[in-house]
């Protein structure tokens, strides 16, 4: 028999807890204090509980029953009778997919994800899950993580890395056949780079991560992947080389032959030479024959039309790189080069990752349907022979893991209205229609409790910030609960304009100042830690948020992350999303805010341009774009201050006599039944194997000899 102890750090280590309310709330009851010291790691939480205050809690809140039940819950869920992915994606029961991403965002103890990109791998790995596709993530350990946002007085953001403690994570050593901790060595210029590799579970799913800190590695390579996009361009391919080579020669050294190879950005792209290569090598392909092959089972994600987003190598730089892997394929080093190249006669020219993976790829795809149209023009050169929609790009648009970031509280009134397991339906729209049945008081009672958390959440943070900077406090009641709430909260980067609402000041006080109809504003987002006029957007905006007429009514919200993220989605009314058309490829954090009861305001730009209706949100805008930045950015900001006086603040404070805004409410729900069913990582998982993953698994094994 288990010993209590022993049962909790079993339930630690399968991320399914980062899901599963009910067993976080076994660790936070265990010592509220502790948890959250601890960030909320259940790992960490085990390690500073004293046996002593372990065996008193348990028996107060009934931590030995919780315990055993969420272990009877896990143990069923890792063996269930049948799943979605054993009737649809049989193909891939013996190979899985090998899904690869430079970043996992999993839950805020895991530092191993910066935004959108790596929580949407996270997601996803977490809807495969669900699902029970066979699928096997493969990425990088940053052991000094991402980093800590910490603003100083004057709003600069700077940025604090810590370096992470391997027994804080639930990861343990991936074992060989042997039984030993596999390593992986990965030839960089003058020497071998070797990394050593972890697993985690996030429930049916394995997480692969590769720690360069192995022995055999100097000071300086140990040092190799320490930061997530830390370094210089020479550390950034060596990062990339250690994940797209070291991931699939990791893969192969457990065991695991993937029929498909998923590949999110042009990060892992030299995944598809080392496929190649390896089958040069060890089953003499020939090279040309070898490169198909890696093609044919690769799919390649690109997420974003942001030009300054894609790898670019200096030739050099990228010749001395690819010495090893083009000797390994037996071709001349500037064939290889050719392949990352726009034009590949053009010796000289820099090597782009993305080509290599746009042009050696199964199936493309952008991740909305805007972005799909984006990408194919943006990529159209590389293919100058066909017209710009026979550019291979398709899409599949994003969805969030709606049990990561849905309230408790939400969920137990859905489980009433649409059944208990709502869920495993979620991606059918009748399931979503019975939502029009709910009063709307009963979803207003929650979104009042939702909010009053989150506003109690964002005063005592502003507050501790307002502490370590020596300013005064927050006024004893700012931000207004009654108020209508907004939030916009994302990466500080120009082309988001988080400045936008900020265009006309008088304008903006006489709307969230106005008696009778006041606006609360949150905002919260990072910048790259090298990116200047991020940070400057940063500035300006806190700097704005302690001007006088809006300290009690705006409010910057420090360091951005899951935690942050999941109580804004939760407990704003509405979400802000205005970047500049068409550069936002999806945008996934206004699904999670519509999943929570609130309102999404956005341009017409990624998912929203095929998700608003006309009554499910509001729409900043017509979609136009302008000629220049500066019209647009006029425009819009003209078309954001009418969109929110005339109609959202009205809608909002048009309520009835027991104070329910009947309307706003019609709206949430019109808004859930629309949009809920397809914007989950269940349908975007299923769209993937079906739209891709079967295609390239079948499609490769017609070339390749079974294992
Ligand atoms: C969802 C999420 C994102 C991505 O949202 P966008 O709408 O793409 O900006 C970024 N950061 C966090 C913490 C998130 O939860």
């Amino acid at each position: 028999m288990d010993t209590l102890q022993q049962k909790l750090r079993k339930l630690t280590r399968n991320l399914w807890w980062t899901w599963r309310p009910e067993v976080r709330a076994i660790f936070r009851d265990l010592d509220i204090d502790i948890y959250h010291k601890a960030h909320r790691n259940p790992v960490r939480v085990l390690k500073e509980i004293t046996p002593a205050l372990l065996e008193k809690r348990a028996d107060e809140v009934d931590i030995a029953t919780r315990t055993d039940r969420a272990l009877r819950q896990l143990h069923d869920y890792l063996n269930p009778l049948t799943t979605w992915g054993m009737v649809h994606a049989g193909a891939l029961q013996s190979r899985p997919v090998a899904y690869f991403c430079a970043e996992f965002g999993i839950h805020e103890s895991i530092p191993i994800y910066s935004g959108g990109l790596g929580i949407l791998a996270g997601d996803h790995l977490k809807g495969a899950s669900n699902l029970g596709v066979p699928l096997v993530g493969v990425g990088l350990l940053y052991h000094r993580g991402y980093t800590t946002q910490m603003l100083d007085a004057t709003y600069w953001q700077h940025d604090v890395s810590e370096p992470v403690e391997l027994s804080d994570l639930p990861m343990e050593p991936a074992l060989g056949p042997d039984g030993r901790q596999v390593r992986v060595g990965v030839e960089l210029p003058g020497r071998t780079v070797w990394a050593k590799v972890l697993e985690c579970h996030v429930g049916r799913i394995r997480l692969i991560l590769l720690d360069s800190r192995d022995d055999a590695n100097s000071d300086e390579d140990k040092a190799l992947a320490a930061n997530l996009y830390g370094g210089d361009t020479r550390m950034r391919i060596q990062q990339e080389l250690l994940l797209g080579v070291g991931g699939l020669r990791a893969l192969r050294a457990l065991g695991i032959t993937p029929s498909v190879v998923h590949l999110n950005e042009g990060h892992s792209a030299f995944a598809i030479l080392e496929w190649a290569r390896h089958r040069v090598q060890q089953d003499s392909l020939e090279p040309w024959a070898a490169l198909a092959e890696a093609a044919s089972a690769t799919v390649f994600t690109t997420h974003t039309p942001v030009e300054a987003g894609h790898d670019k190598f200096p030739a050099n730089l990228a010749e001395e790189h690819l010495v090893p892997l083009a000797d390994g394929l037996r071709l001349p080093l500037h064939d290889v080069m050719g392949l990352g190249r726009t034009n590949p006669g053009d010796l000289g020219s820099p090597f782009l990752p993305t080509v290599l993976a746009l042009k050696n790829c199964r199936r493309a795809n952008g991740v909305s349907a805007l972005h799909g149209v984006v990408a194919r023009s943006m990529w159209h050169h590389l293919w100058p022979n066909r017209s710009v929609h026979e550019v291979p790009i398709g899409h599949v648009t994003n969805g969030v893991h709606v049990p990561s970031w849905l309230s408790s509280e939400l969920n137990t009134l859905l489980q009433t209205h649409l059944g208990v397991n709502w869920m495993d339906g979620i991606v059918r729209p009748d399931l979503w229609t019975k939502i029009a049945a709910i009063d709307p008081a009963e979803i207003w009672e929650i979104k009042k409790v939702l909010k009053g958390r989150m506003l109690k959440l964002v005063r005592d943070r502003q507050n501790q910030m307002l502490a370590r900077l020596g300013l005064p406090q927050l006024e004893p009641q700012p931000l207004d609960p009654e108020a209508l709430t907004i939030g916009f909260a994302r990466r500080f980067v120009p082309y988001k304009r988080p400045d936008l609402l900020f265009t006309d000041l008088d304008r903006l006080d006489a709307l969230v100042n106005n008696p009778e109809r006041p606006v609360n504003l949150i905002f919260a987002g990072r910048a790259h830690p090298a990116d200047g006029p991020g940070k400057a957007l940063i500035q300006k905006v806190g700097q704005l948020t302690a001007d006088p007429r809006f300290r009690n009514r705006i409010i910057f919200v420090e360091n951005y992350n899951i935690h942050i993220g999941r109580n804004l989605y939760q407990g704003v009314d509405a979400w802000l999303n205005n970047p500049r058309r068409p550069l936002e490829a999806c945008g996934t954090s206004g699904m999670k805010v519509v999943m929570n009861g609130g309102l999404h305001i956005s341009v017409l730009d990624g998912w929203w341009a095929e998700a608003f209706d006309g009554e499910n949100g509001f729409a900043i805008g017509n979609g136009e774009i302008h000629v220049s930045n500066e019209v647009q950015d006029k425009r819009d900001a003209e078309a954001l201050y009418r969109l929110l006086e005339e109609q959202v603040v009205p809608l909002y404070y048009r309520q009835d006599a027991n104070g329910v805004p009947r309307q706003w409410v019609h709206a949430i729900q019109r808004s859930m039944r629309t949009l809920a069913w397809r914007f989950n990582a269940d349908r975007m998982v299923m769209d993937y194997v079906r739209h891709c993953y079967l295609p390239a698994a079948v499609a490769a094994s017609c070339q390749m000899p079974t294992p």
